[in-house]
């Protein structure tokens, strides 16, 4: 096995460069002044050079084919055969865009973040315009390096989820787009005031709202001795090991629901990724398989446990008794209804579980529609309007609120969206096998008793990393390929309750 333990160091060495990149890029986001991002930039580009004239080497390919040989007489099921199959798609997958490419994606989205913050802050589109019209166009080249049976989006998803296409994500959305239409506008003729969100948009004292949160989160399962919370513009949660797991979180004094469910979400991403078997630490198996399966677990503790009726009876005594100006006269049943009210609404991170997903069939869509060529940049935030009337009958009232509100596209981060919508999916299909396998997961979690979905969770999804994809990983839990029937059942049940329908 002499052949395997040589790929896998050099493997670890190239993980370890892109951990190194990570820790730069956390920084980026969280700590560094405005003046480091010309030189950032600069960092960011020579790490991901190296990283990827590392990963795509001739002795890399080499160390690869000799491993590959090793393995051969293994149980395909084994770390080992496991390890050199999925080197095996990474490398293949960088083999095929050029160093140059890669390197001037790095240097490109640095500088892009930079001026799309600043576009978003003066809602100023033609500022972010000329960086996207460039990211278009370096996502075009990376979909054709890739290759694609004519559809670049197939080339762009697969890279976040492997495996899916573009025609996966139409039966997808064709799948839970009745329902949920249906949903929103049974809710809508309800009238404004069905559901009264009032409550949650008191004071909340900043301070006293990280402290609550960090107690709910230490409490379901997140290890500050394997992970930190910072703060961030737009939260998000990045991994180094198992050991160093970090989320972010914002802040809004008069909108509870901004940190408090921000920083359950990038929870469930952060226990997914303290939950990888530390054997695959700094490595090619180590870290979540797919963003969908990440997105599974983000959904399913914000939502599912963190919206549900059960987790407030447990945990809305202690928010009250933190909170008794704002909300001491607020009983719990007003609470839990607040923090399920469905609006149409203009911002996608604040969207409700009903409408959340017509948000991202916007942007799948849009994105498509830019990678193909069927729409230009410079027509984009009329196109989106367009949309959001179509969708939600709203118009937003300036690009801020409306194409400028999401970092993604300024990443160069095309293809990801449909992931979220696939997250809120499997969340349900996995929380309903945990509820089967486990029983009454709502009555423990009334109790207070986190450990046990969480320890299914470990069990069934985090302890693999990427040993196994999303579609593998349904099969051995579920039996079953993606199903959207749990999730549209949860929503029918969920909202048909709160609203009366
Ligand atoms: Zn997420």
């Amino acid at each position: 096995m002499q052949e395997f333990e040589d790929l896998k160091k050099r493997l670890g060495e190239v993980s370890a460069l892109a951990s190194a990149a990570g820790i730069l890029e956390w920084d980026h986001q969280t700590h560094m002044p405005a003046g480091g991002a010309a030189n950032r930039a600069v960092q960011l580009e020579v790490l991901s050079k190296i990283t990827h004239e590392m990963s795509v080497s001739s002795e890399t390919e080499r160390l690869l084919k000799a491993a590959e040989k090793s393995v051969e007489s293994l149980d395909p099921d084994s770390d080992e055969a496991a390890f050199v199959r999925i080197a095996r798609r990474d490398f293949d997958h960088s083999a095929k865009l050029p160093t140059e490419l890669v390197s001037e994606i790095a240097r490109v989205s640095a500088l892009a973040h930079e001026s799309w913050a600043e576009a978003r802050a003066e809602s100023n589109y033609s500022k972010f315009a000329p960086w996207l019209e460039k990211i278009v166009d370096l996502e075009r080249q990376v979909a054709d390096h890739l290759g694609h049976t004519g559809e670049r989006y197939d080339a762009l998803l697969d890279q976040y989820e492997p495996g899916m296409k573009a025609a996966d994500v139409r039966a997808m959305f064709d799948a839970i787009k009745p329902t949920s239409v249906a949903l929103v506008k049974a809710i809508v003729e309800r009238g404004p005031n069905a559901v009264d969100d009032s409550v949650i948009k008191r004071d909340f004292d900043e301070a006293k709202q990280l402290a609550f949160g960090e107690a709910v989160i230490k409490e379901i399962g997140f290890d500050f001795e394997r992970g930190r919370q910072d703060r961030a513009v737009h939260p998000f949660c990045s991994s180094f090991t198992s050991g160093d797991v970090r989320i972010t979180t914002r802040f809004d004094r008069n909108f509870l629901s901004m940190a408090l469910f921000g920083t359950i979400h990038e929870t469930g991403h952060a226990l997914y990724e303290q939950g990888v078997a530390p054997r695959y630490d700094g490595n090619t198996l180590g870290g979540g398989t797919s963003l969908g399966v990440h997105e599974s677990q983000s959904r399913l503790w914000e939502n599912l446990v963190g919206r549900s009726r059960a987790f407030w009876t447990h945990f809305y005594p202690s928010l009250q008794s933190t909170f008794p100006e704002s909300l001491g006269d607020v009983a719990p049943e007003r609470f839990y209804r607040a923090v399920n009210k469905v609006e149409p609404s203009l911002i996608r991170v604040e969207a409700d579980e009903v409408t959340y997903n017509l948000h991202i069939m916007l942007r799948f869509e849009m994105e498509n529609d830019l990678l193909e060529g069927r729409l230009e940049v410079k027509d984009a935030p009329a196109a989106w309007n367009a949309k959001m009337q179509e969708y939600f009958g709203l118009t937003p009232p300036d690009d801020a609120q409306g194409i400028l509100q999401d970092v993604h596209w300024s990443m160069a981060s095309l293809g990801y969206f449909p992931t979220y919508s696939l997250g809120n999916i499997i969340s349900a299909q996995l929380f309903a096998q945990a509820n089967t396998d486990l029983g009454g997961v709502s009555a423990q979690i009334e109790r207070g008793e986190f450990a046990p979905l969480l320890g299914w969770l470990r069990e069934n999804i985090h302890q693999w990393g990427r040993k196994y994809t999303a579609g593998e990983l349904l099969q051995r839990i579920t039996g079953k390929s993606l199903d959207t029937d749990p999730y549209l059942t949860y929503l029918k049940t969920k909202y048909g309750d709160i609203y009366g329908l």
